[in-house]
């Protein structure tokens, strides 16, 4: 279900996916390795708005707002969200203690232009912000599978700080981020 949304009353504009894969080039191109921070703040930044949207496009639908919105419901109805605007079709599930999302069509993933890490930075810090809102508590957000790097898929993993903070650290001496994650993050 494709649907147009008025990108004014909500404080959106419209860039290309090839601005965005453009931009974050440049950014490491010329940032180095910190180009990742840099693009998690802006995304982070843009989180209250990206939330009030949500709302206001479930009202549109006729639907709950964000917090009252029933489990079972809310990845469909985020899916189709984020769709429409232009970001991609997300699928939620769970990871032992952590929440996934999934997205093979993901914006900020691209194929074309080929990375060695998951580099859906600017995504992982709108998630932040958005998901924190919907939990009602600060939550980490870290992308572990990723369509720049070949794979089927952008795999993001949303969990508790001090979780993804256990999980951060055992990737980063060398287990894999479904072990980690099993191993109680
Ligand atoms: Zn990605």
């Amino acid at each position: 279900m494709a649907e147009s949304i008025d990108l004014n009353g909500n404080a959106l504009v419209a860039i290309t996916r090839d601005s965005l894969s453009a931009l974050r080039a440049a950014l490491f191109r010329d940032v180095g390795p910190n180009a990742a921070a840099l693009l998690q703040e802006a995304g982070f930044a843009g989180g209250p708005a990206l939330y009030d949207a949500f709302g206001r496009w479930l009202t549109a639908h006729r639907l709950p707002a964000p917090e009252i919105l029933a489990a079972a419901d809310f990845s469909r109805r985020a899916s189709e969200f984020f769709h429409d605007i232009g970001w991609g079709s997300i699928a939620m599930g769970e990871l032992s203690t952590v929440a996934t999302i999934d997205s093979s069509d993901w914006a900020e993933g691209d194929p074309g232009h080929p990375l060695e890490f998951p580099g859906c930075y600017y995504s992982a810090g709108a998630f932040a912000d958005f998901f924190g809102r919907v939990a009602g508590e600060p939550v980490a957000v870290m992308e572990v599978e990723c369509r720049s790097m070949g794979a089927e898929r952008c795999r993001f993993l949303v969990g508790a700080t001090e979780v993804m903070q256990r999980v951060y650290d055992a990737m980063g001496e060398g287990v894999a981020y479904d072990q980690a994650v099993a191993a109680g993050g």
